[in-house]
């Protein structure tokens, strides 16, 4: 199993290495571990080189907060271009939506153009993008990645109006869902539309979760919880769906 969204340098480094030999231990194979800025995306690059068979690194800055300023975004995108053959994708990117009201139009206008940026990079150097654009936000980044044909991208926990996810369905684009898909039937809803060919599994951890999972850490485990409950859903067996999101992830997430 893959998870296919997680932000690793978030744990506690002093665990990482017992958590994950045990995480291991019960069928977690790889994780894509996804940053939110530039020192974040040094500490992703320094977990791949400590378990460079689990973590699949993710460079990138998270679109939940201001607008990246010149110098980090200078950096940030210089190291990606130098380190692309060691990653595995660009992300977390994306455009704002719980913290869109809080930007100006001229600071909106500069997000999308700088998720375009990051979308050209992401094609420079062949690499997937790990997107973060939910609800009102989904349909213009689908937009913005469509400049770039043939560029491949993954809608991490996709959460948007009908016609637009039917959209990014057709474009071809991969789309995950989180543990939320075992207790709330906007996700289960989602599952039903979704091809099981384009469909990843994610935990977005060390994110808590409610529900059956309500005081729990959040860890690459729950995707077992989720890959039972889209078995469920779709009438499959655990083994097809454990088989073919990892393919699906390996598809998308070759190094
Ligand atoms: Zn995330």
């Amino acid at each position: 199993m893959f998870d296919t969204h997680i932000h690793l340098d978030q744990y506690d480094w002093s665990k990482l290495s017992t958590l994950i030999a045990h995480w291991q231990e019960q069928g977690i194979q790889h994780v894509v571990a996804v940053a939110t800025n530039l020192s974040s995306s040094y500490r992703t690059l320094e977990l791949h080189h400590r378990f460079p068979e689990f973590v699949f690194p993710a460079l990138g800055y998270h679109p939940e907060q201001p607008p990246i300023g010149e110098q980090e975004k200078r950096e940030l995108f210089s190291l990606i271009k130098k380190e692309h053959q060691q990653i595995a994708a660009v992300g977390e990117v994306g455009l704002p939506h719980y913290t869109k009201e809080k930007l100006s139009a001229s600071q909106l206008e500069l997000v999308e153009e700088q998720f375009l940026e990051w979308v050209e990079l992401a094609n420079e150097v062949s690499l997937p993008l790990n997107i973060h654009a939910v609800h009102d936000s989904t349909e213009r980044a689908l937009e913005l990645v469509g400049k770039c044909p043939n560029q491949r991208a993954h809608f991490h926990w996709l959460k948007a109006p009908f016609e637009i996810r039917q959209k990014v369905i057709k474009s071809g684009h991969f789309v995950s869902v989180t543990p939320e898909v075992c207790y709330r039937t906007r996700d289960q809803q989602l599952v039903r539309e979704v091809p099981l060919t384009q469909l990843l599994v994610e935990t977005d951890g060390p994110w808590p979760f409610d529900g059956p999972f309500k005081g729990k850490q959040t860890t690459p485990l729950l995707v077992k919880e989720i890959v039972k409950t889209i078995a469920w859903i779709k009438g499959l067996s655990k083994a097809e769906v454990e088989k073919q999101t990892l393919e699906n992830a390996y598809r998308l997430y070759k190094r």
